[in-house]
């Protein structure tokens, strides 16, 4: 078996015991006969299925009761759509922090549908290199939420603590950090996550919501992008992605016989520590964000030359490091080391930098 150290920001890489027990599980699950493929979303086996996967989801996370847990498609690009729907009723306005080009896309799909949205702050002017600081005065009081992004995949910035809105329901697109660590969920009205980053291959998203938010949709939404709807069909108001909700649970299965998030989290703090040591440490490379929003998930560094970036990703590849390329919009690197990342993976990237930048001085 050849496999490679994927960096990939998205869809990403797996925990190989997750992919072995799917594989094993692949053609017959348990006594079925059949694959989980072929299985109805209706049948007994997959009703277990979906119901220990919430379950393991809301043990990891400490979700509490008052909250439920949705498995819907679409990706985190629909729920920019859905926040606004779901929950505009509540005053009729909403706050923004657009801190990247995600929460700058989520903002601007509530702007595309005329309802009364502002961008509170944003670090645009500084080319998103680090997380506004943010003060409960800097939004409507009566605004129906605040939505940030968590972590910034493409800038590899994250919010060092959870911002204060008072009363205000806090919405977080968590796509790029759910599960890496532990977070207090009451502080949250909404969470939602797409899961190709560090939850299952790509084709679910997560919608973690507090229960008395569903009484606000715009009732001209859409049935199936409303929470409501979802939350009282247990998310089979029509087929879900079976088998990625099933990949799911494996993955937090695996997550919870590691020792769960806070288990997670010292691996992910060990992991993104050597790599930013090293960083830190010369000056061949440089990593654009501000130390007090570095991510913990989304390394980006850079030679400050293109054309060397460019050999960096390239030769990297060659030697078994994959995807390290950054987003086509910013250029340079980016190491994605979500919690499939072994430490390994890193140890490697780091002593593949010291042997380029050895052997590619700059002019
Ligand atoms: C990847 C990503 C998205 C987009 O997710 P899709 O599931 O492709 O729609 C949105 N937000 C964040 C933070 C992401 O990392």
């Amino acid at each position: 078996m050849n496999r490679v150290y994927n960096f990939s920001a998205g869809p990403s890489m797996l925990p190989l015991p997750v992919l072995e027990k799917a594989a094993a599980e692949l053609i017959t699950y348990g006594n079925s006969g059949m694959s989980v493929m072929e299985m109805s979303h209706r049948s007994p086996d997959y009703e277990a299925i979906i119901a220990d996967a919430e379950k393991m989801l809301r043990e990891l996370m400490g979700i509490p009761d008052n909250y439920k847990v949705l498995f819907l498609q679409g990706g985190a690009s629909l729920q920019f759509a859905a926040v606004p729907m779901n929950l505009i009723g509540r005053t009729g306005k909403a706050d923004y922090v657009v801190s990247g080009q995600f929460s700058g896309k989520a903002f601007k799909e509530a702007q595309k549908m005329g309802y009364d949205v502002v961008c509170a702050a944003t670090t645009k002017e500084d080319n998103f290199d680090h997380i506004p600081a943010l003060t409960r005065d800097m939004f409507r009081p009566d605004a129906s939420y605040v939505h940030i992004c968590y972590n910034n995949t493409i800038y590899g910035t994250k919010y060092a603590d959870i911002p204060d809105t008072g009363d205000i329901p806090l919405v977080a697109d968590m796509s790029s950090c759910i599960l890496s660590e532990p977070v207090d969920v009451s502080r949250f009205g909404v969470i939602y996550a797409g899961a190709q980053k560090n939850m299952a291959p790509a084709g679910l998203t997560v919608v973690i919501v507090r229960e008395d938010l569903l009484e606000y949709a715009d009732p001209k939404m859409p049935t199936m992008m409303e929470w409501k709807t979802m939350a009282e069909n247990g998310s089979m108001y029509n087929t879900p992605p079976c088998y990625t909700i099933y990949v799911a649970k494996l993955v937090y299965e695996w997550l919870l016989s590691i020792g769960g998030l806070e288990a997670m989290k010292k691996h992910n703090v060990a992991k993104a520590t050597v790599l930013y040591d090293y960083l830190d440490s010369q000056s061949y490379y440089l990593a654009p964000v501000k130390k007090d929003s570095r991510s913990m998930m989304n390394v980006t560094f850079v030679t400050g030359d293109a054309e060397l970036d460019k050999k960096f990703a390239k030769e990297a590849a060659a030697n078994g490091l994959k995807n390290l390329k950054g987003h086509r919009s910013v250029g340079g690197m980016r190491a994605s080391i979500y919690n499939a990342m072994p430490a390994e993976g890193v140890a490697a990237l780091v002593a593949f930098m010291k042997k380029f930048a050895a052997e590619n001085p700059k002019a």
